[in-house]
């Protein structure tokens, strides 16, 4: 069984101070690993009132795409139910460099608690955690240390992309992971801006090049909300022919079912 639940896909200040859409991160369940990936603010609420509960003493790992409060609003919580208050040292904390020192955002006290600390560095792995190998995306164009989380497991291939500008080298870091499952932050519909984020068009040029046979889109920020993005993706699953979902806060996708029905 393999199975991403979404315990939150809003991104962005606005969004995520407001909770137009809740910002828990994703709690992936791949064979008999878990892990939990981006607990932003309200992650723990979420993980424990789902229905089933997820329970954080059964974590393999917490994992930093990068320190944004949106992203690791709820980390110090979440290290300390995964370790029983600190009284059971286990599990594993991945994290860039600038999560855990300088303006760090993982407490020090809390990072006593993991029994292994991975610090994430560019285009690195494969960080063994259970039966899951994680390798390292380069580096994102974000104002913080940030990277994307290439997971295998067993004969699939998980990529998440978080947060970041768009440029040529990351569609084809993405492209040569070659996932069956991507997931994608798009946080801006147009850039008006100019900030680091990908823009709905970008995100669509991405996975146009990437094309993984399921793409799933989350992190939205209030201008991707106002165009529905399930309509954005119906749109673009009939005009790429690619599995194409926009996930809703609790949306709980079994991976080998969505990959399976793509193939078959
Ligand atoms: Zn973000
Ligand atoms: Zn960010």
């Amino acid at each position: 069984m393999r199975s991403i639940l979404f315990l939150g896909t809003g991104g962005a200040r606005f969004v995520v101070a407001r909770q137009i859409r809740a910002s828990g991160g994703m709690w992936l369940r791949l064979g008999a690993t878990q892990l939990h990936v981006d607990p932003g603010p309200g992650a723990l609420v979420r993980a424990l009132s789902h229905i089933p509960p997820c329970n954080p003493r059964e974590l393999d790992a917490i994992l930093l795409s990068h320190k944004h409060l949106d992203h690791s609003g709820d980390v110090n919580v979440m290290i300390e139910a995964m370790t029983s208050g600190g009284f059971r040292k286990r599990g594993v904390l991945c994290a860039p460099q600038d999560a855990l020192s300088g303006e760090f955002v993982v407490l020090p006290y809390a990072q006593r608690f993991p029994e292994r600390i991975e610090v994430l560095r560019p285009s690195a792995g494969p960080y063994r955690i259970g039966e899951v190998d994680l390798f390292t995306s380069l580096a994102h164009q974000h104002a913080v240390e940030t990277y994307g989380l290439h997971f295998r497991h067993g004969d699939m291939r998980i990529s998440y992309l978080p947060c970041g500008r768009y440029f040529d080298e990351l569609a084809e870091d993405y492209a040569r992971a070659a996932p069956d499952v991507l997931v994608v932050n798009v946080l801006r519909f147009a850039d008006g801006m100019d900030v680091d984020h990908l823009t709905w068009e970008d995100a669509q040029s991405l996975v146009e090049r990437v094309r993984p046979k399921v793409v799933v889109f989350q992190h939205f920020g209030t201008k991707m909300l106002e165009r529905d993005p399930s309509r954005l993706a119906v749109d673009l699953e009939d005009r790429l022919g690619l599995r194409v979902i926009a996930a809703d806060d609790g949306l709980e996708l079994d991976l080998d079912t969505e990959v399976a029905a793509v193939v078959a």
